[in-house]
């Protein structure tokens, strides 16, 4: 159908899967022959209520009978409340939004140099990422993800950057002591990197060392963020208070926004001029934004932690199954098989997941309907089987 012309006109940047979807209800997604599949990756966790969530529809309906765009010069409504919701929900002070994971990060880290540069001096402009990590795929985004495997073609890369290894908090403090640091960026969970949580203690370790030395300690929510992990943003399980929090992917329901969180130290850092973005704060994605962001209260929360414990206990002793990791509804499945395998298995019977590194990934919607859940897990369960 369109997979032949996709395949000859668009980049060749995404190894797809055979699968062409026309439409979709929830956790249900539509092929062009019809099939149904169980959405079990939510278009990388983006689609936090699902498909064509009735709520999100008429929120971006309404918002596009009102005004699409209009220039960060003037005032859109939208944009503001967005911006209030998500400092009451956060206790962050300001916020600035943009269009994508990578760019959220963008700024974050121009926020850690400014502040840094301003307090201690501009030789303070390292930023120290954790290996294994993930944070875009713009070239300063890249320079920040500690996995060499995406810099070997595009280098060279933007200075400033230092990896540590994840878990070893007196590696980060003699780092960050060897080098001039200005801010420390990281991903409770890192997804990409295999959906592997850190351990609490280095988090709350490193949160500590941050503030007793005045580094930007900024949290990489964009995978983890919105009630992916059980909690509004995956720090809160760690009660660390983050300088910087940025996140994407889930926050809209599906279109694209970004947002920076900036708390009390630097929520003043940016001033005319020192950041922009021409849809950063689009009235449409930030009324759809709106209507995810108000509906994670925490009777969904609880609903997220409970689907979880379903996932994690039916799947952690079956057959063919290694190991299972993460937290929330952000899980990933070490298998015997490989996770190609299994899911190319799954798309066979009806069901769509994701895979990270090595192993099968499962990010479905927050709200997915607890029996469509069941029946995906047990159909993931029997492709994990051997053959
Ligand atoms: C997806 C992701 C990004 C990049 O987001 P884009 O919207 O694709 O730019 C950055 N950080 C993390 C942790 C991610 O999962």
């Amino acid at each position: 159908m369109f997979k032949e012309i996709d395949d000859l006109y668009v980049a060749g940047t995404y190894k797809r899967f055979p699968v062409e979807i026309t439409e979709g209800k929830g956790s249900v997604a539509k092929d062009v022959n019809g099939k149904e599949y169980i959405d079990m990756g939510s278009g990388i966790g983006v689609t936090s209520f699902g498909l064509c969530d009735p709520v999100w529809q008429q929120a971006v309906i309404d918002q596009v009978g009102k005004v699409q765009h209009m220039s960060n010069l003037y005032y859109t409504e939208p944009c503001a409340m967005l911006a209030k919701l998500l400092c009451e929900k956060t206790g962050m002070k300001k916020v600035f939004f943009c269009n994508s994971g990578a760019e959220a990060n963008e700024t974050a880290i121009k926020v850690a140099r400014k502040y840094a540069s301003e307090h201690k001096g501009p030789e303070y402009n390292t930023i120290i990422t954790l290996q294994n990590s993930f944070h875009g795929r713009t070239i300063t985004t890249l320079s920040a993800t500690g996995q060499d495997a995406f810099h070997r073609l595009f280098t060279p890369m933007t200075p400033g950057f230092v990896h540590t290894p994840a878990n070893d908090l007196d590696a980060l403090i003699s780092l960050a002591k060897e080098v001039k640091c200005a801010g420390i960026l990281m991903e409770c969970v890192q997804g990409e990197g295999g959906v592997i949580a850190l351990d609490a203690d280095f988090i709350k370790g490193a949160a500590a060392f941050a503030k007793e030395n005045d580094i930007v300690l900024m949290i990489d929510e964009v995978q983890t963020g919105n009630g992916r992990t059980g909690e509004m943003y995956s720090y809160m399980h760690f009660g660390i208070e983050p300088d910087v929090v940025s996140t994407a992917k889930g926050i809209a329901g599906g279109l694209p926004l970004g947002a920076t969180l900036l708390g009390e130290k630097v929520k003043d850092i940016f001033g005319p001029g020192d950041n922009g973005s021409t849809f950063g704060g689009n009235p449409v994605a930030c009324a759809a934004a709106i209507s995810i962001v108000s509906r994670i209260d925490d009777a969904l929360l609880a609903e997220v932690r409970e689907k979880s414990k379903y996932i994690f206990e039916t799947l952690k002793d079956a057959e063919g199954v290694e190991s299972i990791s993460g937290l929330g509804l952000m899980i990933g499945i070490k298998t015997v098989k490989p996770a190609s395998e299994v899911v190319a298995k799954c798309i066979e019977n009806g069901v769509l997941c994701l895979t990270a590194k090595d192993k099968v990934r499962l990010l479905p919607a927050l709200n997915i309907p607890f029996d469509l859940l069941k029946k995906a897990v047990a159909v993931i369960a029997d492709a994990c089987k051997a053959e």
